[in-house]
């Protein structure tokens, strides 16, 4: 019983990814700057959309990715034991945000929908979708989205795995392009299909968003890995790695400080090698970064830091 306890205990206490951090307390502006946005635009942008009674879902999504906000900023003050909780609040409030905007409008936000309407030229909202969180956004935030709002990511963040041992060799090198060949191969057969016409039900956005959680929760039991699926297949991933690459805000490090402890790369969920970039003054990012601050919470000494480029 007193194992249980104990167990059920650490599972709620610890992040399964960093098991002990060091709390700095260091609050990271741009995440309260969001924040601040979240609260001040997202919602009442959300209730004026809700009175004018034209479109429900879009409303909701804005309820939800609104409720970043407080979350966000009790993620920001909270005592690093209770951290991942409030960092995972965050993530489900935007992820669910999408989902349910997904299924009550019936629309297809993946990155196929939005192939698919690019092929038959109808404008939608996968085509705004894509180009905020996947093509456009990016380019200043980052893939933050992959780590603060994503439908997939918050289930599998509760999977009581770790991050895996490494990114895999061989065959897995060319797993993203398999996933992104997918995607273009059912946006064709989608677009084929309809006739010109764009017709999406409820239960087809349904079984798009089961295949993907059944395969990405597979990946991952598989692999034992949360993010194998983020790193392996996610067709948006695939766009994302490209378009991050210089993005604007972006984890920094000091090399002068880092005592080269490697703590920060061993809690990477993404497996980026932080320590040598740091040392060697490259990019911590690359392409890969999800801004989940694991990194920057765990470093003993406070090196690392989330800031826009000046
Ligand atoms: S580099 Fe840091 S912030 Fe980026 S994914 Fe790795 S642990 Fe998270
Ligand atoms: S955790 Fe901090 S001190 Fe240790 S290697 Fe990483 S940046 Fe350097």
């Amino acid at each position: 019983m007193g194992k249980v306890y104990k167990k059920l205990k650490e599972s709620f206490l610890k992040d399964p990814l960093t098991k002990e951090s060091t709390n700095h307390y260091k609050v990271s502006r741009a995440l309260l700057v969001y924040s601040t946005f979240a609260i001040l635009v997202l919602w009442p942008l959300g209730a004026i959309i809700l009175l004018r009674g034209n479109a429900f879902g879009l409303a909701i999504a804005l309820f939800f990715s609104g409720l970043q906000g407080p979350f966000l900023i009790g993620y920001a003050f909270a005592h690093t034991a209770l951290k991942q909780w409030w960092r995972w609040f965050v993530l489900a409030s935007g992820g669910l945000g999408i989902l349910l905007f997904s299924l009550i409008d019936a629309v297809n936000l993946d990155i196929d929908g939005f192939f698919e309407l690019l092929i038959l030229g109808i404008a939608g909202p996968a085509i705004g979708h894509t180009m905020i969180t996947t093509i456009v956004g990016p380019l200043i935030f980052g893939r933050v989205l992959c780590r603060w709002g994503c439908w997939r990511a918050m289930v599998l963040e509760r999977l009581p795995i770790g991050k895996g041992s490494g990114r895999r060799k061989g065959v897995w090198v060319w797993m993203p392009l398999v996933g992104i060949s997918i995607s273009l191969i059912a946006a064709v057969l989608f677009a084929l299909t309809s006739k010109g016409i764009r017709t999406e039900s409820f239960w087809s956005v349904a079984f798009g968003i089961a295949v993907y959680y059944v395969v990405s929760i597979a990946m991952a039991l598989y692999l034992q890995d949360q993010r194998a699926f983020c790193k392996y297949l996610c067709p948006a991933g695939f766009i994302l790695h490209w378009t991050s690459r210089s993005a604007l805000l972006h984890v920094s490090g000091d090399a002068e400080m880092c005592t080269d402890c490697n703590v920060c790369t061993e809690v990477c969920p993404m497996d980026i090698p932080v320590a040598r970039r740091v040392k060697s003054g490259t990019s911590i990012s690359k392409g890969d970064c999800i801004l989940c601050q694991r990194c920057v919470e765990s470093c003993p000494i406070g090196v690392l830091k989330t800031i826009f480029k000046k």
